[in-house]
């Protein structure tokens, strides 16, 4: 077998220049093994996406890199198998699955979180080996309509600025995008931009108030999925009060006539714009206004426009309103979409979605299939699109699709309908899972589970949202068996018979391969051209530095921005403006589901949680998973702060906690995205989640669901610490945590214990010698308490109640890092409050210093500390990563207000 090697460009003796695996700003990070498994991580200074910043995730990343939960060896049915034996298994059972049913009954599902090349090597096995365009990806979920919109006005998929035009830019307008906690970094690059030059102004068009806000001189909370009006409505205005660019119009698009049309019928006035998004007409024209008389404007968008059944037409009613003032191409203005994933980018060059070709060429395009098909030396390159992630899945559960390999990604909890996603798994003939984790929710339907690598052992490139292109290296040593995406893949591959298109020596190897496809026959026909790197060596290689694509022959330097001349490239060099009118999102509100469910991240988690959730502070800000509904809707459905709620839609339905709070737009539920069957018992919103997607992305619509919610009510509430990891069973409802120096379990049930001591120490394996319990028991009030001790140390609590009031946490969390408690702490156990002179802290505000509200406010009151600099001074809360600064702002402007 081929070794994977470790490719290293240290910049001490064991430090090393790796990037984040998390969002797609894709942040330089310096990694140092620590001798216990952990890292030690910094951000790169000299990397040209964050200069040294990192978010709280990326922050936490030394925590997540130990072994425990890993998938180390391969199986086939449960049983730890050879690799030999397991490839040899895949590929047999792919070839026969193909020999007896055809190359459609075969499908890859894969991810934004592989490298680059990693996915190179997937595509060409689909497309170029076994002749299917089944292989999609999880990004399809992230950023397909930002494609597809880009390719209808650019006739290609490119970004066209960088980051530097949002520090450059006298207006950014931040539309669907929850930037300070998706994108944090880019959040604070905005962020100081506006304090160095208080002239540049931010608009976040939103429907919730998120954390976005603190910078937003204006936010507009419209109406879910009115972004067409609203974009349509500012064509219209642009063209009333003159400000177009009718030289560019002229010279370098077409189609203006018919887009300006269309947004006149649309939305003929401001009052229907205003009517149509729900907005006051006055903030309304306040953006209008500003962002007809600022030249340098970017729109920066993300999920919240992607993930929609109109996706792609909003994506485009954006770009419209840049070609239309020809802001684009330029210092400090364009369109800019920002993608979740690591590497969502890279997907996109390599042809990782079903209906792209390698080297962002096109399936349906010919000449492009049979260029790449002469490049692979293959005549199977398929000429129709395979099946996009929504429809594979169904076709898997409609036994049409016989085989599925899923890669680095977890769609029984990413994907929306994930019930049925789960459904089809189960009758599937063949589920194979490369993973780097044991237990997800997809793994326990894969008959076979491949070990991959981990972030730290990984080796390869990704690409950021500004199209940079950096290194991941390498600084970790591979653990048990587990092997390169790439390595696995192709090994399949030469099993088949495919050997000769598979024998990559390295993974600089693959690069090349990629880069010399990119320019094979470009001569400046397509865009995404690494011309320039298709023949690094080894060395040169291992020490790239990041670059933007594209980087041509001659041009190693890359390219800073596109479309600066006024050429795109449709056959005729012009842009198109798209002409576009409001469609309603697939599934409206109904009586019987009134609301609309919208989905999204946190500030510390991501994705499905199997790596932050590792680290201890990365689980403090939000230990449980939430529904933040406003409070006339909660009043409506007689929801109450603190309490459980059911959301539930056609599809499904989830148990979280309620968070009442104006922040929320009336007639809509925000849910977070991480939590699953793993972390809590009623909490995989995607379950939920229907699957409309957009007709010409496919991009699922997970912003817009009906639902209604109701109280959840059980018999009793409570909480459980621990310092080691419990079986719960017989209750109706859990979360887990991991803490410090604990686990925290949060529950609830529906059935009450006969006798709570017996049911606590059931609960709790009281198994240890030298154990005392501290209890308090009151069986008609149904309220328990018990602490149970080795000696002076707190082993674990357990506290119940028939309604969701108990203690707060964090004091009693905090005893867990004692090995002794004092005679007051002990007398305060059941109180679960501080004995007098000890504070508990509060909710986790700052995750990296662990500081709580409670610390915050009283520091705010009593040290009189006015400002986020006079906070971190006191407290260093927000000195590190800074993803809690807007929480810190907010906490400032309240108790100004107090
Ligand atoms: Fe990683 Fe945070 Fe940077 Fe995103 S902003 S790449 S999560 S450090």
């Amino acid at each position: 077998m081929t070794a994977t090697p470790a490719n290293t460009m240290q910049t001490t003796d064991k430090e090393v220049r790796t990037t984040c695996p998390y969002c797609g700003v894709g942040c330089g990070v310096l990694a140092t093994p620590n001798d216990d498994g952990t890292a030690q991580v910094r951000g790169d200074t000299e990397h040209p996406a964050n200069f040294g910043r990192l978010c709280s995730k990326g922050a936490a990343l030394g925590a997540t890199v130990d072994l425990s939960g890993r998938l180390l060896y391969p199986e086939i049915a449960g049983a730890r198998v050879s690799w030999d034996n397991a490839l040899s298994h895949v590929a047999s059972s792919l070839q026969t699955i193909i020999e007896t049913h055809g190359r459609d009954a075969v499908a890859l599902y894969v991810s934004g979180q592989l490298l680059t090349e990693d996915y190179y090597v997937a595509n060409k096995f689909c497309k170029g080996a076994i002749g299917t365009a089944n292989i999609d990806t999880n990004s399809r979920l992230c950023m397909s309509s930002s494609v597809a919109g880009h390719k209808r006005a650019f006739g290609s998929d490119t970004v066209p600025g960088n980051y530097e035009d949002l520090e450059q830019a006298d207006l950014v307008v931040l539309t669907g995008s929850n930037t300070a906690w998706c994108h944090p970094v880019l959040f604070q690059r905005i962020s100081k931009a506006k304090t160095d030059r208080p002239g540049c102004r931010v608009i976040v068009i939103d429907p919730r108030r998120t954390a976005t806000c603190e910078i937003a001189d204006l936010h507009l909370p419209l109406a879910l999925g009115s972004d067409v009006a609203l974009f349509n409505g500012l064509l219209v205005y642009l063209a009333d009060h003159d400000a177009g660019n009718p030289w560019f119009v002229e010279q370098f698009t077409s189609g203006s006539d018919a887009a300006l049309k269309a947004a006149r019928e649309d939305v003929p006035t401001l009052a229907d714009v205003a009517r149509r998004c729900d907005l006051n007409e006055n903030q309304l024209r306040e953006f209008y206004e500003v962002f007809t008389r600022t030249t340098k404007v970017v729109t920066v968008y993300s999920q919240g426009v992607n993930q929609s059944s109109s996706g792609t037409d909003k994506v485009n009613a954006i770009i419209n309103c840049h070609l239309y003032t020809g802001r684009i191409g330029r210092p400090g203005m364009g369109p800019f979409s920002v993608t979740g994933q690591p590497n969502a980018m890279g997907g996109r060059e390599v042809g990782g979605l079903a209906n792209q070709l390698a080297a962002h060429m096109d399936l349906s395009n010919a000449q492009h299939r049979e260029l790449v098909g002469r490049f692979w030396n293959s005549d199977r390159v398929p000429d129709k699109p395979g099946l996009l992630a929504v429809d594979m899945f169904r076709a898997v559960g409609a036994g049409k699709i016989k085989a599925i390999w899923i890669i680095a990604t977890n769609p029984v909890v990413s994907l929306p309908d994930a019930d049925s996603v789960r459904d089809a798994l189960s009758s599937c003939e063949l589920v194979i899972v490369s993973d780097c984790i044991r237990n997800t929710d997809t793994t326990r339907y894969a008959h076979v589970l491949l070990p991959a690598l981990a972030w730290g052992e990984k080796d390869g490139t990704v690409t950021n949202s500004e199209r940079r292109i950096s290194r991941q290296r390498s600084f970790l040593p591979v653990p048990g068996e587990a092997k390169a995406d790439w390595w696995i893949v192709g090994e399949v591959a030469k099993r088949m018979g495919y050997g000769a298109s598979f024998n990559f020596a390295d993974v600089g190897s693959v690069f090349r391969e990629h880069a010399a496809l990119s320019g094979f026959e470009n001569a400046g026909s397509r865009d995404f051209d690494l011309g320039s790197l298709a023949n690094l060596s080894v060395e040169q290689y291992d020490n790239l530095q990041p670059v933007q694509w594209p980087a041509r022959v001659g041009n190693a330097s890359g390219t800073a921005r596109m479309f600066g001349d006024g050429r795109f490239y449709h056959p005729d060099t012009k842009a198109r403006f798209i002409a576009i009118q409001t469609v309603a999102p697939k599934n409206l509100p109904t009586d019987d589901f009134p609301l609309a469910l919208n989905t999204g991240r946190v500030r510390d988690q991501w994705h499905t949680m199997t790596r932050t959730a590792r680290a201890a502070r990365l689980n403090e800000h939000t230990p449980e998973p939430y529904a933040e509904i406003h409070p006339q809707d909660a009043q409506r459905f007689a929801v109450v702060e603190g309490g459980l709620v059911q959301v539930i839609s056609r599809w499904g339905e989830v148990i979280v906690r309620a968070v009442i709070s104006t922040n929320a737009r009336r007639g809509s539920v925000f849910v977070p995205m991480h939590w699953n069957d793993q972390f809590a018992s009623h909490a995989r919103i995607d379950a939920v989640v229907n699957p409309a997607v957009d007709p010409i992305s496919g991009q699922p619509e997970l912003k817009h669901t009906p639902v209604r919610i109701r109280p959840y009510t059980p018999k009793w509430h409570g909480f459980l610490l621990s310092r080691r990891a419990l079986t719960i069973d017989g209750v109706s409802y859990w979360v887990r945590a991991n803490g410090r120096q604990f686990i925290r379990y949060e529950l609830a049930g529906e059935q009450r214990p006969d006798h709570w001591p017996s049911w606590a120490r059931q609960l709790l394996c009281a198994q240890d010698n030298d154990v005392s319990w501290v209890e308090y028991s009151d069986a008609r009030a149904g309220r328990y308490r018990g602490v149970r001790m080795i000696g002076k140390r707190v082993e674990s609590c357990i506290f119940v109640a028939p309604t969701p009031e108990l203690p707060s946490r964090e004091w009693l969390a905090s005893l867990f890092d004692k090995e002794s408690l004092d005679e007051s702490e002990r007398g305060a156990l059941l109180r679960g409050q501080p004995p007098a002179g000890q504070q508990d802290i509060g909710p986790i505000v700052c995750a990296c210093f662990s500081v709580g509200r409670n610390t915050l406010i009283d520091c705010i009151r009593s040290q009189q500390a006015g400002s986020v600099e006079a906070i971190g001074k006191a407290l260093r809360a927000g000195t590190n990563c800074g993803s809690c600064i807007p929480e810190l702002k907010t906490l400032l402007a309240l108790q100004k207000k107090v």
